[in-house]
C-alpha cells in the first residue's frame, strides 16, 4: 500500500513538474489564432491588432486563420475540438454567448468546451448605408425603410453574427422585416456596401470608422451609450431615436477545454500587456473602441461575461422564436 502511495505521489509530482515546466516552455513554437468570421472585417481587425503584439512578447508568431461561415460557428468549433496544447486559440465575439441559442444543434458545448483567456475590447456597432442611399438622417431611415421595405437589402455575416444581432434588433425597433443577405463576415459585406450591391448594414466601428470618415458609406447611428471620440458627428441611437438598440461588442480569447491553466494564464499576461501597448490603444482609439481593464482580460472575467451574456441573450431569441436550423 505504501508503495502504491509512493508511486502515486511520485507520479503526480512528475506531471506537476513537467506541466510546469511545459508552461514556462511555452510557446515552443507559432501560435494560431483563428478568427470566425472573414478576413478583413472587425474582428479581424481585432485580432490581427492583438495577434502582432502579443506575438513579439511571448516570442513566438501568432498566425491568423479565418475560418468564416455559420455566423462564427463554424471557426469556433475548429477550435473546440483543436488539441488543447496553447497552440491554438479563438478570438470570437458577442456571438459565441448568443449562438449558444441560436443554434440548436451546436456542434459543440458552448459553456464546457473552452478554457478562457480573456476579455480584448467592447466595440459599438453602427447603423450605415451605400453612400447614395437616400435618407439622410435616422428619422428619415426609418421613414424610407418603412415605406421600402421589400426593395431594402440588410447585409449581415450570417446566423449569431453581430450584424445579425444588430440587424435583428433594428428590425423588431421599427417592426419591418427585410431582405437580409449573409456573408461569412462584414469584410466581404463591406465592399459589395461599398459597391452598392447592398443597401444596408450594422456593423462594428472597427470596420466602419474609416468608411464613414472618408464619407464612403453613409453612417446613420451609433450604438453607444455616448457619441464616439472617432465619430463625433454620429448621433448615438437614443438620441436618433431608437434607444432599444444600444449595443456592445465584446470580444474574448479562448483555448479548447483541458489547456492547462498555466498556460492560459501565460497568455492572459501576455494580453494584459498587449492591451497597454500604445500602438493598440492608439489603434482601438481610431476605430472607436478601448481596450478593456487587467481585471476583465483575464480567464475569469471572460468567463464571467461569457456566462451572463448567454443568459441575458436567452430569453430574448427565445421569445423571437427565430433559430438558425
Ligand atoms: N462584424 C461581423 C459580425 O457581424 C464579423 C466580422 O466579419 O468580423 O459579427
Amino acid at each position: 500500500m505504501l508503495k502504491l502511495l509512493t508511486s502515486l505521489a511520485a507520479t503526480a509530482a512528475i506531471t506537476l513538474i513537467s506541466g510546469n515546466a511545459f508552461a514556462q516552455a511555452y510557446p515552443e513554437r507559432s501560435i494560431t489564432m483563428v478568427v470566425p468570421f472573414a478576413a478583413g472585417g472587425p474582428t479581424d481587425t481585432v485580432t490581427r491588432l492583438v495577434a502582432e503584439t502579443m506575438s513579439k512578447d511571448l516570442g513566438q508568431q501568432i498566425i491568423v486563420e479565418n475560418v468564416g461561415g455559420a455566423g462564427g460557428t463554424l471557426g469556433a468549433s475548429q477550435v473546440a475540438k483543436a488539441d488543447p496544447d496553447g497552440y491554438t486559440l479563438l478570438l470570437h465575439h458577442i456571438g459565441m454567448a448568443t449562438s449558444a441559442t441560436l443554434y440548436r444543434k451546436l456542434p459543440y458545448d458552448t459553456l464546457n468546451a473552452f478554457e478562457y483567456v480573456g476579455l480584448v475590447t467592447d466595440v459599438p456597432m453602427t447603423i450605415v448605408a451605400k453612400k447614395d442611399f437616400e435618407p439622410t438622417d435616422l428619422k428619415g431611415l426609418l421613414e424610407y425603410v418603412k415605406a421600402n421595405a421589400d426593395k431594402i437589402t440588410l447585409a449581415n455575416a450570417g446566423i449569431g453574427a453581430a450584424s445579425h444581432l444588430c440587424g435583428m434588433l433594428f428590425m423588431s425597433e421599427i417592426k419591418t422585416p427585410l431582405t437580409t443577405v449573409p456573408y461569412k463576415g462584414t469584410g466581404p459585406a463591406m465592399t459589395d456596401l461599398l459597391g452598392g450591391q447592398v443597401d444596408l448594414m450594422c456593423d462594428q466601428t472597427t470596420n466602419t470608422t474609416k468608411q464613414i470618415k472618408g464619407a464612403t458609406i453613409k453612417a446613420y447611428a451609433v450604438t453607444s451609450a455616448k457619441r464616439l471620440d472617432a465619430l463625433p458627428d454620429v448621433p448615438t441611437v437614443a438620441e436618433a431615436g431608437l434607444p432599444g438598440m444600444q449595443v456592445g461588442i465584446w470580444h474574448g480569447i479562448y483555448a479548447p477545454k483541458g489547456t492547462p491553466a498555466e498556460v492560459t494564464q501565460k497568455l492572459s499576461a501576455s494580453l494584459q500587456k498587449a492591451l497597454k501597448d500604445p500602438n493598440i490603444v492608439s489603434r482601438f482609439a481610431e476605430l472607436g473602441t478601448v481596450p478593456v481593464t487587467d481585471a476583465e482580460a483575464t480567464p475569469a472575467g471572460l468567463k464571467a461575461k461569457l456566462e451572463s451574456e448567454v443568459t441575458r441573450w436567452k430569453p430574448v431569441i427565445e421569445a423571437a422564436g427565430q433559430y438558425a436550423d
